[in-house]
């Protein structure tokens, strides 16, 4: 594919091209793609991934935000009836209604997507009602710390929020040589599927942001973080808090199980 395109990578697009086919091939099987479902795919680029995901004969809808290069793709996969290039900035798709003009509900998600938007793509996923996969390579450091277990050291905000409404794996590590240009990190890719877990909140949005305050200060103890205000409200906040929740908020939000977030929201949303 790529001795067609002769473009020059564009940095601030974060454009490091898969080069290594065989590497590209397992991504795609990552998502199990089969005749007739729709795949949406962020960011194409050369068509590393768009042309696996072609040869499953799934429906492939591509998103790219550079012009020469979707220009060039319409091209490549022309006489791919199965392939639709779509010159967009993704952080202005709705993958609902886009599955809607194709008269379908479901959809499946993958891309090999810049680093800059890992983040912003990524908690997309928990709202999509309508994704059954996604499949997305992210830089290895960020994979890893999405996919440890809540309640050890290394989880954050972004392993507690997205494990609460999907099932998190790695899939494959994929060296920083995979890429052209060879970016300065190796990545590793995800596999994101819905998952309900009994008493996850089912307002996301007050949820993240009460686990970004959570997290704001991660040495912490959760009772410093939690309350800050004069000495005897913040013991009786504590208290009730702590009676309310069976939470110990002389925790840190990093030794927290799941279960304690569920109960430790609720009553942090009831008490007001
Ligand atoms: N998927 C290809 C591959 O595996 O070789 C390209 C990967 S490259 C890391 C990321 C791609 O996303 C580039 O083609 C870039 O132009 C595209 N891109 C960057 N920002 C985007 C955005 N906001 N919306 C859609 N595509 C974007």
């Amino acid at each position: 594919m790529e001795k067609n395109m002769r473009l020059k990578a564009k940095k601030s697009l974060g454009q490091n091209y898969l080069v290594a086919d065989a590497v590209a091939g397992r991504i795609v099987e990552a998502i199990s793609p089969k005749v007739g479902e729709l795949i949406f795919e962020i960011g194409p680029g050369r068509g590393a991934l768009t042309s696996h995901l072609s040869a499953s004969g799934a429906d492939v809808v591509a998103f790219e935000i550079d012009k020469m290069l979707a220009e060039e793709l319409k091209q490549v996969f022309r006489d791919n009836e199965n392939v639709e290039i779509v010159k967009e900035d993704i952080l202005k798709v709705d993958f609902g209604a886009e599955a809607g003009k194709r008269g379908k509900k479901n959809y499946k998600i993958i891309g090999n997507i810049p680093y800059m938007l890992t983040s912003t793509i990524i908690l997309r996923i928990p709202w999509e009602a309508g994704s059954t996969v996604a499949v997305i390579m992210v830089q290895k450091e960020v994979a890893d710390r999405i996919v440890t277990p809540v309640g050890e050291t290394n989880c954050g905000l972004l392993t507690v929020f997205l494990q609460s409404y999907l099932n998190v794996e790695r899939v494959l590590k994929v060296a920083a040589g995979s890429f052209r240009p060879r970016p300065g990190v190796d990545s590793a890719v995800l596999r994101l599927a819905p998952v309900r877990i009994k008493g996850a909140p089912a307002d996301k949005k007050l949820y993240f942001a009460f686990l970004k305050k959570a997290f704001s200060m991660r040495r912490k103890k959760l009772r410093n973080v939690l309350f800050r205000r004069d000495a005897a409200a913040k013991r009786e906040g504590v208290k009730r808090l702590e009676t309310l929740s069976g939470v110990d908020l002389s925790k840190r939000a990093e030794n927290l199980k799941l279960d304690d977030w569920f109960n430790l929201f609720s009553s942090y949303v009831e008490m007001g």
